[in-house]
């Protein structure tokens, strides 16, 4: 197969990348190199069946082209981040949802099937845990910044749905906070990461709000390998899937946990969101999957137990980190 996978120097996608690449396939990788990192793919730039082109996927000639020449699009191209969305609802919009406009209906019109990556954010404040890939999606008012990103996704859903009712062949899966080498360890990227870097050079692991707040910690290896069975699986063909983790953890748990498998003798701040996000912010308090459907059609599994994840991910961190 000849896969384009949209934001191939992204985290997750330089991470399908490697294991599409290992499993025989052509990869054609585009990224603008926004949040992209040169040092996540450049060690596929000698084999002969990667391609990589820094290009945006507004830039609708070559996506088009690009589109043509490929049997299957995962697209993960995005903006990703709360700090995001609370800064720039504009372009998260734009990217996330126009620009992915196009790009189905190049896919749609070329009869070429795709993977789309979603987020677990969609199901919003929903208090019913866990979610189901039919539960409600829960917001709060457009003045909190936070919930276009959910907005962007559900609504690229919906353009999803409504393209496959047209004859497109499509698959959507739903990332639950992922984690692991090469995660974005800034303030834009995900707190497991922001963390193991605070234990790692001696800061003090600043925790927003309580700390009561949870999440499923999802290992990279788990989502890419569900993200590939996702697009290959035909029985998955027009439906969504939750990727993510059963282990439900506090982020108060989660920087505990951090500090001892770092052994770090650091301590623990408690930050007020508005400190961080700016004055106005809505957080999830819990974020659970049911991840049967995949189980059952996906043969999915998180194989990663959280601890040992972390572990793996913090000595990745470590070694980068000495150099
Ligand atoms: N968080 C935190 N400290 C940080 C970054 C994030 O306590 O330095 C919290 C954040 O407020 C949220 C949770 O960790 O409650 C998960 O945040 P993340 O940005 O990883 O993504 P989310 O799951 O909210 O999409």
């Amino acid at each position: 197969m000849r896969c384009l996978v949209t934001g191939a120097a992204g985290f997750i996608g330089s991470h399908l990348c490697n294991e599409l690449l290992a499993q025989g396939n052509e990869v054609w990788g585009i990224d603008n190199m926004s949040e992209g990192r040169h040092e996540r793919i450049k060690h596929l730039f000698n084999n002969r069946r990667f391609k990589f082109a820094i290009c945006s996927i507004s830039e609708k000639q070559i996506l088009f082209k690009a589109i043509q020449q490929c049997d299957i699009i995962y697209h993960l191209a995005a903006v990703v981040g709360v700090k995001h969305y609370v800064e720039d609802p504009v372009k998260v919009m734009e990217v996330n949802l126009v620009y992915t406009f196009d790009l189905l209906e190049f896919a749609w019109k070329l009869n070429k099937k795709v993977v789309f990556a979603s987020t677990s954010e969609v199901y919003g404040k929903n208090n019913t845990i866990p979610f189901s890939e039919t539960s409600a999606r829960v917001y709060g008012p457009a003045t909190a910044n936070r919930w276009c990103y959910a907005i962007s996704k559900s609504a690229a859903e919906h353009l999803c749905f409504g393209y496959a009712q047209q004859g497109l062949s499509m698959v959507i899966i739903r990332y639950f906070n992922v984690y692991g080498p090469h995660a974005d360890g800034s303030a834009y990227g995900g707190v497991a990461t922001r963390f193991i870097i605070q234990a790692l050079t001696n800061n003090p692991l600043t925790v927003h709000g309580d700390g009561n707040q949870t999440r499923c910690f999802t290992y990279i290896n788990d989502i890419v390998k569900g993200t590939i069975d996702a697009g290959s699986k035909p029985e998955a063909e027009g439906k969504i899937f939750n990727l993510g983790h059963y282990h439900e953890v506090s982020i108060l748990e989660l920087a505990q946990l951090i500090l001892t498998l770092s052994g770090n003798k650091g301590n623990i701040i408690f930050q007020p969101y508005e400190e961080f996000y700016g004055s106005y912010f809505e957080d999830i308090p819990r974020r659970v999957p049911d991840l049967t459907a995949a189980e059952r059609i996906l043969g999915y599994y998180p194989r990663v137990s959280l601890e040992e994840g972390l572990k793996k991910t913090i000595a990745w961190y470590r070694h980068r980190l000495s150099r």
